[in-house]
């Protein structure tokens, strides 16, 4: 018999609220701990999150959603995909860890990022002919261990489709992986065989996100297929295809027609899904309805969300509808708890994973059993509910009548700057730079006195003069090193900053940060992403101090260095009381001032990092235009009150820009830095080919490897540059910041790639 369920949370977190796993695993790689001590935590994380959804009478839990580093590479060891170059390592925990992180003889595999999410997840790596060998005994033993815990789980795997499609073919031409669809296909379908006996009726839920993307209209004609296969493999179990992060119309019409049980929609991300509700009608599936935002830490608006699934009730019978979180609670911080310092008010705005728990079992109650249903304690938390609700919408810390005001006049700053032949040629003028000119991307090596300085100011054991000091003393140092070796466009370091995006935030008015609102970025890595809650301002300059100085010591120009607009968007969790363009424009008006007081306090070069412009993109084409006009809008905002003769410079790491070559132009900055350095010039060509007219770093060395690059080496790369584009359009400098490396690396690297360009120049 199959299981009725009401609500549903597709999957939660698992790093541990105190990040616990993070600390059990770092330790043992460190060889401090057993794995023994490793099972211990991950068993105890398990059954406290097990717990807190059965305390929220949640009925739907998941089991393998936990993972000691990845799912997808969780899938790989239960498909017995390891690829062949790990295979010598005999011991299963230790070639685990080799594939995620690499070791002495193995290099890691791939890592990249989990759709529009900052999860990073592994890339499989399959080629034709590969053998497969199923082992559930990860499964199983979760699936027992819920079961004895009084929880009957329903199975997280990663479908069939998504995992394809997010691998890659390691053998011939054709990296795309969906030409092995033909040899996945029997690999689930044992696999699902033999979940099928673990229970009398199993519920699995199969994650197919890459259904909500741009490939989900060529991915649909293989849907039926797959799904008649897996069910035929899984007779006495309830299947039930999720998706997640936007809409799945194209593919939800080809489900319907298979012997699944249900599918899993988002209507927080994918609105759209609710044009295609009469399909549940008509096949009778049961709709997996997402409606608690799993990607934000809003509090739900429960009255509306309740609106939402009474018009979804409207089409789809009510005893097919479950409530559901939109995706799984991994990208959310997990609970409240912590949060001493946070503003009260601030506080009671936000629900991480543990308080979504409850608004859903809140939710169902009204849906299924209507408000007079609900006992003392659920109709206190209603009632909670629609007070911080109600002073959300009207808040003077939210609602700044001065942003807004400035607000009204933000459409005449949506252009861009006077012609770039007219800026560069004043811009020659001014700074006579030559062609080559070398610089670096901004950071230098936050060594251990760097952090201890920032650390001892910050808990209050050296005051302000000290702090201030010592600052100028790690300036000092770097200016001079930079002058020493010969480049020409100096930097500051950075060292006053913890975080690109912190630091900033910390200093702008309508941004927050918690103390513990940890989320998994990859393995035992977590963000704290800033909570962007309001109205944006800035009280008063925030790096000008510090440039200044910087440029005081030196006549050769110190460019003044700034976190984009864009940037501080994509890696926050932004306001959703208001458009995300909304806010970008406010940031940027607030970036605008400090371009501004940059110029004026003569720093004539202002570099505005966009280093998350690409990952913001939306995962259907469709919806490209939306966010390239607001993204580029806000560049320009914050850069067009830049003077022709002040020259902007932008700087992005990610390394593919064949799709966004017209957007990068358009930017309109003077002069962008871009990471090369691995792909040769193969990247670079891309510029050529769109006769991109402005100026170019391509990044000479990889700065994330610890490797020192020879002088030679450099040379040859910069030669490869030269057949691309002519010398005069080219800057030279590393690939990205250089905070990650030690001092005994940077300097002699930096030292060689100005040698290469002195030999370079010399045979121009
Ligand atoms: N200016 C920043 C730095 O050098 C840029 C960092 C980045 O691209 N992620 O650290
Ligand atoms: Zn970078």
């Amino acid at each position: 018999m199959s299981k009725k369920y009401r609500s549903w949370v597709t999957g939660f977190a698992r790093i541990g609220e105190q990040r616990e796993l993070k600390k059990v695993l770092e330790s043992y790689w460190r060889g401090e701990a057993s794995f023994d001590d490793v099972q211990e935590v991950s068993d105890s994380l398990k059954c406290r999150h097990w717990n807190y959804q059965r305390r929220a009478s949640i009925d739907a839990v998941s089991i393998n959603d936990f993972s000691l580093y990845d799912q997808t590479l969780d899938m790989i060891e239960t498909l017995g995909l390891v690829p062949k170059r790990f295979r010598d390592i005999e011991d299963k925990t230790a070639r685990y860890f080799a594939m995620a992180r690499g070791d002495e003889t193995h290099t890691a595999m791939e890592m990249t990022k989990w759709f529009n999410t900052n999860y990073h997840y592994i890339v499989p790596e399959l080629c034709a002919g590969m053998s497969y060998k199923i082992d559930i005994s990860k499964i199983r033993a979760e699936y027992e261990a819920a079961k004895s815990e009084g929880v009957d789980p329903k199975i997280n795997i990663i479908g069939p489709l998504t995992f394809l499609a997010n691998a890659r073919r390691t053998d011939g031409y054709n990296p795309d992986a969906l030409t092995l669809f033909g040899e996945i296909l029997p690999a689930y379908v044992s696999l699902f065989e033999e979940l099928d006996t673990l229970g009398d009726s199993v519920t699995i839920q199969v994650e197919e996100p890459i259904l909500v993307t741009q490939r989900a209209a060529e991915l649909s004609l293989l849907v039926k297929d797959a799904y008649n296969r897996l069910c035929g493999a899984a007779k006495k179990s309830d299947i039930y295809v999720v998706t997640y992060f936007d809409h799945a119309k194209e593919a939800a019409a080809q489900l319907v027609q298979t012997p699944i049980k249900g599918i899993g929609l988002d209507f927080v991300h994918g609105s759209a899904n609710m044009e295609i509700l009469d399909i549940f009608a008509r096949s009778g599936k049961t709709l997996v309805a997402g409606v608690i935002d799993g990607r934000n830490i809003w509090i739900s608006d429960i009255e509306s969300k309740l609106s939402l699934l009474n018009e979804i009730a409207n089409v789809v019978p009510k005893e097919s509808i479950v409530v559901s979180t939109s995706c799984s609670l991994l990208h959310v911080p997990y609970t409240l708890k912590y949060e001493k310092r946070l503003d009260e008010k601030i506080k009671s705005w936000l629900a991480f994973a543990v308080e979504k728990l409850d608004e859903l079992s809140l939710l169902c109650r009204l849906f299924f059993d209507g408000a007079d249903s609900l006992d003392a304690q659920e109709a206190l938390r209603y009632a909670h509910n629609r007070d911080a609700v109600a002073d959300r919408k009207s808040s003077t810390l939210i609602h700044d009548p001065e942003v807004k005001e400035r607000m009204q006049g933000i459409d005449e700053l949506k252009k861009r700057r006077e012609p770039y032949e007219n800026r560069i040629a004043v811009q020659h003028e001014r700074f006579k730079y030559p062609p080559l000119c070398t610089t670096t991307i901004g950071s230098f090596p936050q060594t251990p006195e760097v952090r201890a300085v920032r650390r001892d100011f910050k808990n209050g054991s050296i005051g302000e003069a000290e702090y201030v000091e010592k600052m100028k003393g790690f300036i000092r140092e770097c200016v001079e090193f930079q002058e020493r070796i010969g480049l020409e466009v100096l930097v500051h370091g950075e060292f006053e900053r913890n975080d690109m995006v912190e630091y900033f935030g910390e200093q702008l008015q309508g941004i927050a940060f918690s103390e513990n609102g940890w989320v998994q970025s990859y393995g035992s890595r977590c963000v704290k992403p800033p909570i962007i809650y309001g109205d944006v301002s800035r009280p008063e300059p925030m790096t000008l101090f510090w440039s200044e100085y910087a440029q005081s010591l030196t006549e050769r120009p110190m460019k003044g260095m700034l976190t984009g607009p864009v940037t501080i968007l994509n890696w926050s969790f932004v306001r959703d009381d208001q458009p995300r363009s909304e806010t970008c424009y406010q940031i940027a008006l607030a970036i605008r001032d400090e371009v501004d007081d940059l110029q004026k306090a003569g720093i004539g070069m202002i570099q505005v990092d966009e280093a998350a412009f690409k990952e913001g993109y939306p995962l259907r084409d469709s919806q490209r235009p939306v966010y390239e006009k607001f993204a580029l809008e806000s560049f320009w905002i914050c850069t067009n009150v830049a003077k022709p003769d002040t020259q902007i410079h932008t700087h992005m790491c990610y390394s593919d820009f064949n799709d966004i070559i017209d957007t990068i132009e358009a930017m309109d900055a003077d002069v962008i830095s871009i990471e090369t350095a691995r792909s040769g010039n193969t990247l670079l060509k891309v510029f050529k080919e769109h006769s991109y007219k402005k100026e170019v770093g391509p990044g000479v060395y990889d700065i994330h490897s610890p490797r020192i690059p020879s002088i030679e080496e450099i040379e040859k790369q910069i030669r490869l540059l030269l057949e691309v584009l002519p010398a005069r359009q080219l800057w030279i400098n590393p690939d990205c910041g250089l905070k990650t490396r030690r001092w005994e690396e940077v300097k002699p690297s930096l030292r060689n790639m100005v040698e290469a360009v002195k030999k370079v120049r010399a045979s121009l």
